[in-house]
C-alpha cells in the first residue's frame, strides 16, 4: 500500500489522481491533501479518503512546505499551478518522499536544486507531465550513452493554423478552447495556445533527463496520441502511445515501475483510423516557445525569470487586462532586463520570481494608460 499526498487535490490533476486512487484502493492510500481555494471540495474529499482534517489544508507555498514536512507519506503528488510549488517539493525531497510531478513551474525555475535534492536523498522525482511520462517509458532499458536526442509532441494548440494576424485579435475564449487535452487548468491551457507549454516542456525534460539543449526538440503532432519519442544513437526511434487522458501518466508515476487498468479504454489504432501527423513548430507565430529556447540556453536565474513573467503574463490575459499578442512581447522585455545569476540558490529564485512578476505588472499598468489615452 503506497501512501500518497496530493499537492493541489482539487485541481484539474488532483481531481483525476484522486479517480486513480479509487480505481486501485488495494494499493494506494491517501495520506494528505491541499488545495488553494476550494474548501467544499477539500472538505468532501477529506471526507471521502479517510484524510485526518489536521492533514487537509487550504493554503499556499509556507502550508504546503509545512505539509510535506510533517505528513508521513510515500510519495508526494505535487500538482499545484507553478512555482508555489518549489519549496513544497524541496521539502518532501529533503523528508525521504517520492515526489510524483506534473507542476513543470517546479524544475523550470529551480531544476538545478531540486534535482540536485532528490540525488543528495536518493530519492525519484517520476513525471507526470504526459510528454516526460512519454519519454521515460521510452528511455526505459536503455543505456544513457545510446540517447541521441528526445522529440517532444505537441497538439500545437487551438491557434496552429491561425495567421499572424489572426494571433493579434485572438480571444480568451478562443485561447481557453484547447483541441484535444480536455478539462486543463486555465494556465496550462493558455501556454498551450502560445507554445509555451512546449517551451517549459523542454526546460524541464533538460533536468529530469539531464540533457543539453541540442538533444531536445519540440514536434508538433496535432493528434496528440504519440505522447512524446526518443531517438537512439543508431538512428531509431521509440515512442510512446496512448489516449489523450491524464489518468495513464499519473497512474505510472504512481506505480513504477508497475502499470494497471485504471478505467481508460485501450488504444485502438484500426477504430482511431485517422493518420498520425508531425511537423515542424514556427517560431515566428509563436514567439514564446523561442524566448524558453534563449531561457533553457541562457541558464541559471533566467528561467526562473522567464517562468515568473509567463505566470503574471497569463494571469493579466487571463483577467482581461492585456491581450493575447502582448504576452510574449512582455515576456522578451522582462527578460532582456534581467542579468542572469549561476547556480542560483532558492532565495535567489524567490527573488527573480518576485521581480519578474513585479516587471510584468509595470508593463502592464503602462499597456492599460496607453489604452485609456
Ligand atoms: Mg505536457
Amino acid at each position: 500500500m503506497k501512501r500518497i499526498l496530493i499537492l493541489g487535490s482539487t485541481g484539474s490533476i488532483g481531481t483525476q489522481t484522486l479517480d486513480v486512487v479509487r480505481s486501485l484502493p488495494d494499493r494506494l492510500r491517501v495520506v494528505g491533501l491541499s488545495a488553494h481555494s476550494n474548501s467544499a471540495l477539500l472538505r468532501h474529499q477529506s471526507a471521502e479518503f479517510g484524510v485526518p482534517i489536521e492533514h487537509a489544508v487550504l493554503g499556499e507555498e509556507y502550508e504546503l512546505e509545512h505539509l510535506c514536512r510533517t505528513v508521513e507519506a510515500d510519495t508526494v503528488v505535487v500538482s499545484v499551478a507553478g512555482a508555489v510549488g518549489i519549496r513544497a517539493t524541496a521539502a518532501a525531497l529533503e523528508t525521504g518522499k517520492d515526489v510524483a510531478l506534473a507542476t513543470k513551474e517546479v524544475l523550470v525555475a529551480a531544476g538545478e536544486i531540486v534535482m540536485a535534492l532528490a540525488k543528495k536523498h536518493n530519492r525519484r522525482i517520476y513525471p507526470i507531465d504526459s510528454e516526460h511520462s512519454a519519454i521515460f517509458q521510452c528511455l526505459a532499458g536503455n543505456s544513457e550513452r545510446a540517447v541521441s536526442r528526445i522529440l517532444i509532441t505537441g497538439s500545437g494548440g487551438p491557434f496552429r493554423e491561425s495567421s499572424w494576424e489572426q494571433l493579434q485579435r485572438a480571444t480568451l475564449s478562443e485561447a481557453l478552447h484547447h483541441p484535444t487535452w480536455p478539462n486543463m487548468g486555465k494556465k496550462i491551457t493558455i501556454d498551450s495556445a502560445t507554445l509555451m507549454n512546449k517551451g517549459l516542456e523542454m526546460i524541464e525534460a533538460k533536468w529530469l533527463f539531464d540533457l543539453n539543449r541540442e538533444q531536445i526538440e519540440v514536434i508538433i503532432h496535432p493528434q496528440s496520441i504519440v505522447h512524446s519519442m526518443v531517438q537512439f544513437i543508431d538512428g531509431s526511434l521509440i515512442a510512446q502511445l496512448g489516449p489523450p487522458d491524464m489518468r495513464l501518466p499519473i497512474a505510472y508515476a504512481l506505480l513504477y515501475p508497475d502499470r494497471a487498468d485504471v478505467g481508460v479504454p485501450p488504444l485502438d489504432l484500426i477504430q482511431y483510423a485517422k493518420p498520425l501527423t508531425f511537423e515542424s513548430p514556427d517560431l515566428n507565430r509563436f514567439p514564446c516557445l523561442r524566448l524558453a529556447q534563449e531561457a533553457l540556453a541562457i541558464g541559471g536565474t533566467m528561467p526562473a525569470v522567464l517562468n515568473g513573467a509567463n505566470e503574471a503574463a497569463v494571469g493579466a490575459f487571463l483577467e482581461g487586462s492585456i491581450p493575447f499578442y502582448r504576452i510574449p512581447a512582455i515576456l522578451q522585455t522582462v527578460m532582456d532586463a534581467h542579468t542572469s545569476t549561476n547556480h542560483p540558490t532558492l532565495d535567489n529564485i524567490s527573488q527573480s520570481d518576485l521581480w519578474a512578476r513585479n516587471e510584468v505588472m509595470a508593463l502592464q499598468s503602462i499597456d492599460l494608460t496607453h489604452a485609456n489615452n
